[in-house]
């Protein structure tokens, strides 16, 4: 497996390969989610690039950028056995040069960057969208490779590919989950045994809202607080555009992000 540290590196490692070239973004902490996003690439036979980069423009909470679990030789040990070619570890300077500031992207004009995960982290889409373009730009994959469990992040990808890289293949993987039904997130390891048990029961309000009904809302934000689970917000969706549903579509979602503790945790079910 090679590791790539400099954009020249990288450069290199992309030139003469034999197969088409997927990439897999990350911010390290790996578990079985980002390794599930790894093998669906491998099983179509790509050559998988992985990328580990804390991006600090997509924290609009510092401690949170401060806190996040950093486990680099573990992550390229999981990545190596699960035979990925390349691993991109930049530094912030090697994607935001100081001397070189790349002029910042925007999407069109769009209301989903600033709805459900952009209105309680304001900022963290900007950020999330600056950082995709510039890895985009100079790995050119021919797929990219995202987690439902972001599910708003996947549609501003998919925003992003259509704007600036039509030639990229967008693939959602569906979220992994622990066997209590919780979704897998490197922010897990930062909860207490306690909050790890009450954290299932998420998943249980988001499988109790899977038939359409609104009335049912408030009653699961309502059972999740006796858990101590602080629910930011809880809504049916329509899909693409992260619209609060007013009727049963058929292509919509429900989605969660709330805080135990101190620590904050997103999940959805698509309906
Ligand atoms: P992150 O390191 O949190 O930025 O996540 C990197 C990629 O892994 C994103 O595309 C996430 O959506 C995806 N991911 C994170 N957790 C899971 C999970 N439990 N199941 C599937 N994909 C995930």
């Amino acid at each position: 497996m090679f590791i790539l540290f400099s954009n020249q590196a990288l450069l290199e490692f992309r030139k003469n390969l034999a197969n088409p070239l997927a990439f897999v973004p990350t911010m390290g902490a790996l578990h079985d989610g980002h390794l599930s996003l790894v093998r669906a690439a491998k099983e179509k036979n790509f050559t998988v690039l992985v990328s580990i980069f804390v991006n600090p423009l997509q924290f609009n909470n510092p401690d949170d950028l401060l806190k996040y679990p950093r486990t680099i030789q573990n992550d390229l040990n999981l990545l190596e056995n699960e035979g990925v070619d390349a691993v991109y570890l930049p530094s912030v300077h090697h994607v935001y040069p100081p001397n070189n500031p790349s002029k910042q992207i925007c999407l069109p004009n769009n209301a989903i960057e600033s709805v459900f995960e952009g209105h309680f982290r304001p900022g963290h889409f900007n950020g999330v969208v600056q950082v995709l373009h510039r890895f985009f730009s100079l790995i050119s994959p021919q797929s990219v490779f995202f987690g439902q469990k972001d599910l708003q992040q996947c549609m501003i990808v998919k925003l992003i590919i259509d704007e600036f890289f039509p030639n990229i293949q967008f693939n959602i993987v569906p979220t992994s989950r622990e066997k209590s039904g919780l979704a897998m997130s490197s922010r897990n390891m930062r909860l207490s045994e306690s909050e790890l048990k009450r954290a299932e029961e998420i998943y249980v309000s988001l499988t109790a809202l899977l038939t359409f009904d609104p009335s049912q809302i408030e009653v699961q934000i309502q059972r999740l607080k006796q858990y101590e689970i602080h629910t930011e917000y809880l809504s049916y969706i329509d899909l693409p555009n992260f619209e609060v549903s007013t009727s049963n579509t058929g292509n919509q979602a429900v989605i969660f992000a709330g805080y135990l503790g101190e620590i904050r945790l997103i999940d959805n079910l698509f309906l």
